[in-house]
């Protein structure tokens, strides 16, 4: 028998690290080739598994779903990889049941692999792999195999620091503005990645290290017009099209994919577990965005920052892109309300049935990109808050500590057209037209500032009171925490 490899590419592998790698042991996915089996160059992390009991288990619905769309583009399923305790480096004998019956189900006919992989260092996505192989006679034993010298040069960890200085130099005209090692230990959470997919890989340019994307939906031709997509990708995942791009700025990036809505679905330990140990450990190094268009995902993207006491970014495109809106929060620093005082109108809306309409429709790109400028601006505020004196970023949030409220105007008409004057007050007319950005001062709801007391904070704006305060917040978000804040 000649010498098997294993040849993966740099992509595959550096997702394998940024998936199965950040995670406790027990998490798996699968290997797809699009070249007939000569290189692994596609991967799914199976992000549904069930891992409880240090086990691995499959979402098979999910698994067959990702299957037979790959086969529709010719790229065949090659393999298995999964995770296991470290120490552990071999198949079990339920792995190799496993392997057996996935053969049969699927009617392999020639090679399958199954990688082992040992999770070195979950916090920076390091692993080990053991690469081994079953053959067509599923009552062999699995054969460890050699890996491919493309692979084990990227597992050499000398010439992983070489290739780190190869990359570095990439960020060298930013290192003066920020400081980059805190860029690095930094987690962005992005919740839909739709128009905003543009903020998320400018952050990876800006030295970002770690992602966290949940986005259920898939590239669709009508997004080329309105959204940063291309044909290539018409049909794919926007979570893991994004994470493919953010690696190919920042190989070093740590990116999750969560190719998956943040409905009823995911419960608040699943999506602590996404996050990862930071997020209760130093809740301030985690930036929750809910930049999507579904009202209950932004209200609980909001409740889970509330929740986890993180900094918290909100954006809203109004009609035509004619004027958007961008909520901020960082708690113990904007003490002048909570998400739901700002935007409590919204809330107010959709409690009592208001269904969204407002699409993308007639939204020149232009508005796109201005808003996620001004979004990538105020997530560094608050990513570099008081990290490094000597960085213009350091205090720059507290001068807009209570003027958490953004609105821009991206069309003359705006103000007309969507009956807001603000913009006329803020802007003299003979100089103002439209692109201003102007930070609205906010109070708490409460009996005092004229407005019904917030259900969310009391009507007290104190954000670091309502950490751990709620308890779960798929239902928490609509205020029901009323009595236990108050
Ligand atoms: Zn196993
Ligand atoms: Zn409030």
């Amino acid at each position: 028998m000649s010498a098997m490899e294993l040849t993966i590419t740099k992509q595959v592998y550096d997702q394998i690290c940024g998936t199965i790698g950040r995670h406790p042991a027990e998490t798996g996915g699968i290997l797809g080739s699009g070249d007939g089996g000569k290189t692994v160059d596609h991967y799914y992390f199976d992000y549904s598994a069930h891992t409880t009991g240090g086990t691995y288990s499959p979402d098979t619905a999910v698994i067959n779903q990702v299957i037979t769309g790959w086969n529709a583009k010719d790229i065949e399923i090659v393999g298995v990889i999964h995770s296991h305790p470290k120490g552990h480096t071999k198949p079990s004998e339920g792995d190799f049941q496993y392997v057996k019956a996935i053969m049969k189900a699927l009617d392999v006919r020639g090679k399958f692999f199954m990688p082992i992989v040992n999770v070195k260092n979950p916090a920076d996505g390091t692993i080990e792999l053991f690469p081994y192989m079953f053959e067509e006679c599923v009552h062999c034993r699995p054969q460890p195999i050699a890996v491919a010298r493309e692979y084990t040069r990227r597992l050499n960890d000398k010439n992983r620091k070489h290739q780190d200085k190869l990359i570095k130099p990439r960020f060298d005209r930013i290192e003066s503005l920020y400081p980059l090692d805190v860029l690095r230990r930094k987690t962005v959470v992005c919740v839909g990645l739709g128009g905003t997919r543009a903020f998320v890989e400018e952050l990876a340019r800006s030295g970002v290290g770690n992602f966290v994307l949940i986005e259920g939906d898939t590239v669709a031709a009508t997004n080329l017009a309105t959204q940063q997509v291309f044909v290539s990708e018409l049909g794919r995942s926007k979570a893991e099209v994004v994470c493919e791009r953010i690696l190919d700025i920042n190989p070093a990036a740590n990116v999750t994919v969560v190719p998956r809505f943040l409905d009823d679905s995911m419960t608040d330990d699943e999506f602590a577990g996404i996050v990862g140990k930071v997020l209760c450990k130093s809740p301030t190094d985690v930036l929750i965005c809910g930049c999507t268009d579904s009202f209950h995902a932004q209200a609980r993207s909001a409740a889970l920052a509330m929740r986890y006491g993180t900094p918290y970014l909100a954006a809203q495109l109004y009609r035509g892109g004619m004027a958007a809106e961008i909520y901020f929060s960082y708690p113990g620093v904007t003490n002048s309300g909570c998400p739901r005082c700002a935007m409590n109108s919204r809330y107010e809306a959709y409690e009592s049935g208001y269904k969204n309409d407002v699409t993308s429709d007639g939204t020149p790109i232009f508005a796109i990109t201005r808003v996620n400028a001004t979004k990538g601006q105020i997530a560094l505020m608050l990513l570099l808050y008081r990290e490094d004196k000597s960085c213009v970023y350091n205090d720059m949030l507290d001068k807009v500590a209570d003027r958490n409220f953004v609105m821009i105007r991206m069309n003359p008409l705006a103000g007309e057209a969507l009956g807001l004057n603000i913009f006329e007050d803020a802007a003299n007319p003979e100089f103002g037209f439209f692109d201003e950005t102007i930070w609205i001062p906010q109070t708490p709801n409460n009996e005092a500032t004229g407005y019904p007391t917030c259900p969310l904070c009391g009507g007290t704006g104190d954000l670091p009171a309502l950490k751990g305060k709620i308890k779960d917040t798929r239902t928490d978000w609509r205020g029901e925490v009323r009595d236990e804040i108050s």
